[in-house]
């Protein structure tokens, strides 16, 4: 099926194949059919015979625009692009195998637009020394970096640079149509080749290169065969990117490829195929203890599930031999909800270095599941799950999507206090679903002639592709939001930095990296640390700004973004605060008493739906009175407490009994929403600013910079208490070097 429409008795040319799957030609459409022209070359595409002595490959990982048309682009990044990493060493190989021997010479260099500029006219001068040509494959082009991918080659193109497109935007759609999209046939009439399927494939790369050395690259680059990985080189360390990144002891590896399962909204499956395909134990253990001897202790394993890599018992035993040899490395990986069940596989995860599973949840609602063809996740199942993987000191994080075709505003509020409450993720990141070209939804959704988004660069998962069934335009978006506030939002992010003792500063720094992204409105996956903007890489369909506004435009964003570090930085030294020592009993009780007022809203909300105010007095009243009994214990147990805490405590402890006392002096809702303000009010912030040192002296400064905030925005600086700055100040430092001493020492 062509995916574009063909208008009737409009002639129409492009590369096509075959309905089933032909070989992929130039051929000329109407209506009643398609005529072949096989061979005939692109205007563009005129070969050069010069010859030359090296080859220079560049393989670039594009990023994408933001809603302004600026490119995306941060000082410091999250993650190495895995694709870059893998298509670099598998070049390198290459050559270094003697494949181009006596030919011509070949040289590698990757480049990362999401956290360094494009030198576009460095790569023009260099393609023009004589006796060198420069071929640049962009890689690993998802969706959402597609129009950036674009722009970067077009420009290319016009200085006469050889480009290639790869990735899964180009592979899922020649995957599933029969002539490419709209903006891949843009690419094609430049002159920019197509590159679908998996560069391992035998021989594919080395033709590519060649045709490349020899100025003739073809338009479509099919690799139809899904390489076998076993011995395929693996991505290695590479230390001049590293110093990009967040994280400079990590790398990324996948170890395997493809997932058996059918869900449909993903393209994996018809990427990288259903049967899964692997690299063997002893390739990916060396990358590992090379990548260690160079400053490296943590891996991503990049595959998409990896507990149904056939492989992984040998990698994970192989890691655990590793670390009895004194090896200090650990990983993350991507996994099913299901892999749990395996017999040994959390254990063997856990003792390899196992600290984060990343769970493909998708949603609590068993109905999009089915929807979606996720039949292998259980709802019923998802808090076993995670106290599977938690008993073995594995964090859980969720994928999940917003926007399944079941949500509505109401059911997605629910379903995210399910998460929160009752599953108890470590962690979740939420994206709106989006029909990606590759994935049987997208098919469908063409097929059915269902309209979507245009725009390559709003696939991101942050936007609104297309008009959900139950949530107006705008609402889904609003949705999202709103669902990221609630996960992480300041009380939230206490409650589970609380509930677990597992891995506390990885923990403390995931929750500050997502609520970072929160404020930003970026996705925590996919942003970085200090936007960076260039004012001449603007996109194309977007005006060129001046200097001056340009500057006033980056002098709003650098105000905007302190605004947002300062808050944080303040915010988080009240959370490490509250949640710092979960072992010791005084951060215990907390966390019990939080855990409990969770549990006792809930039973309060539905009890005051049904009209059962007695029924919801009840939970508060007990409530209470087990907030009254913990705080008594405690102060009894004495120990960890100082004698101005237990001093405090003790007082809170009368004000409540006092409270219970008069407890039925109100009547019907408003008993209980009285009690329900006494309980968060008094009670946990009043045991919090008791038991735990410095958090009410933390909370009065944040008071009064706020009052100090507020006089200054009403211009009332002269009636400004500034008397108790000096001694806020002093505070401040103080409060400062205990948390800054604290970022460090666990970073
Ligand atoms: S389990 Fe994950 S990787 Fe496999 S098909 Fe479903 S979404 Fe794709």
């Amino acid at each position: 099926m062509p995916y574009r429409h063909i208008d009737k008795g409009r002639v129409q040319s492009g590369y096509w194949r075959e309905p089933g799957g032909g070989a992929w030609a130039h051929r000329t459409a109407t209506l009643s059919g398609v005529s072949r022209g096989v061979g005939r070359a692109c205007q563009h595409r005129k070969s050069v015979f010069m010859s030359i002595h090296r080859l220079h490959v560049i393989y670039i990982r594009p990023s994408r625009y933001d809603d302004d048309g600026y490119v995306i682009r941060h000082w410091r990044g999250v993650l190495p692009s895995n694709t870059l990493c893998c298509l670099e060493h598998l070049t390198r190989s290459l050559a270094d195998s003697g494949a181009f021997a006596g030919d011509f010479a070949v040289t590698v260099e990757t480049l990362d637009d999401t956290v360094q500029r494009i030198p576009l006219r460095r790569i023009a001068r260099v393609n023009r020394k004589p006796g060198v040509r420069v071929v640049v494959g962009l890689t690993g082009v998802q969706t959402n970096q597609f129009a950036r991918a674009a722009d970067i080659a077009l420009q290319l193109r016009a200085v006469g640079v050889q480009v290639m497109i790869g990735g899964f935007h180009v592979s899922g759609v020649l995957a599933l149509f029969d002539a490419p999209s709209p903006e891949l046939q843009q690419m094609l009439d430049a002159g920019v080749s197509l590159v679908k399927g998996e560069a391992e494939a035998p021989g594919a790369l080395e033709r590519i290169l060649r045709d490349a050395a020899a100025g003739k690259m073809q338009p479509i680059y099919d690799i139809r065969d899904f390489p076998n990985l076993l011995d395929a080189p693996v991505p290695r360390y590479n230390s001049r990117m590293q110093r990009r990144y967040f994280s400079k002891t990590m790398a990324t590896i996948d170890t395997s490829r493809g997932c058996p399962f059918n869900c449909s909204f993903c393209t994996i499956i018809n990427v990288q195929g259903r049967k899964m395909r692997h690299r063997s134990a002893a390739c990916v253990l060396q990358a590992i203890e090379e990548n260690y001897a160079d400053g490296i202790r943590t891996h991503f394993f990049t595959d998409d599930n990896f507990a149904r890599n056939p492989a992984w018992e040998e990698i994970l035993d192989g890691m655990i031999a590793l670390r009895a040899r004194g090896l200090d490395v650990n990983f993350m990986m991507q996994t099913d909800t299901q892999a749990h069940r395996i017999p040994n596989f959390v254990e063997k995860a856990a003792r390899a270095g196992c600290y984060l599973a990343f769970i493909g949840m998708e949603s609590v609602n068993p109905k999009n599941l089915e929807a979606v063809g996720k039949r292998q996740n259980h709802v019923e199942d998802y808090a076993e799950m995670v106290r599977a993987w938690r008993r073995h000191d594995v964090l859980v994080h969720v994928g999940y999507i917003v926007g399944l075709p079941h949500d509505t505003p109401e059911s997605v509020r629910q379903d995210m206090e399910t998460l929160h409450n009752k599953v108890q993720v470590d962690l979740a990141s939420l994206f709106m679903l989006v029909p990606l070209p590759g994935s049987r939804d997208h098919y469908d959704m063409v097929r059915r002639g269902v309209p979507m988004d245009a725009d390559p660069n709003n696939f991101d998962g942050l936007h609104e592709t297309f008009r959900h069934p139950h949530m107006q335009p705008g609402q889904w978006r609003a949705c999202y939001d709103a669902s990221m506030a609630y996960l992480y939002s300041k009380e939230n992010i206490v409650t589970r930095l609380l509930r677990s003792r597992v891995c506390y500063s990885h923990r403390f720094w995931l929750a500050l990296w997502y609520r970072y992204a929160t404020l930003e409105g970026a996705h925590p996956m996919a942003t970085g640390l200090f936007r960076l903007k260039e004012r001449l890489s603007r996109r194309a369909v977007f005006p060129r700004e001046g200097l001056l506004r340009f500057t006033w435009r980056r002098i709003k964003d650098a105000a905007q973004g302190m605004r947002r570090y300062v808050g944080l930085f303040f915010e988080f030294q009240e959370i490490w605060m509250l949640t710092r020592e979960p072992r010791d009993p005084r951060w215990a009780v907390l966390a019990d008493l939080r855990e409990r007022w969770e549990a006792v809203q809930e039973r309060i909300a539905e009890c005051n739906l049904r009209g059962r105010y007695d029924e919801a007095a009840q939970e508060a009243l007990a409530m209470i009175a087990a907030a009254a009994e913990r705080m008594r214990q405690l102060s009894a147990g004495g120990g960890a407490l100082s004698a101005s805490a237990r001093r405090k405590l003790a007082a809170l402890t009368q004000d409540v009994d006092r409270y219970l006392s008069s407890f039925d002096m109100q009547s019907g809702w408003m008993r209980v929403a009285d009690a329900r303000r006494y309980i968060s009010e008094r009670i946990l912030a009043g045991y919090e600013e008791a038991a735990i040192r410095y958090v009410a002296r933390r909370r009065q400064f944040n008071a009064y910079r706020r009052e100090l905030a507020q006089s200054i925005r009403s211009g009332r600086i002269l009636t400004m208490d500034i008397g108790r700055l000096p001694f806020a100040l002093a505070w401040e430092i103080f409060f400062a070097s205990r948390f800054m001493l604290h970022l460090l020492k666990s970073e």
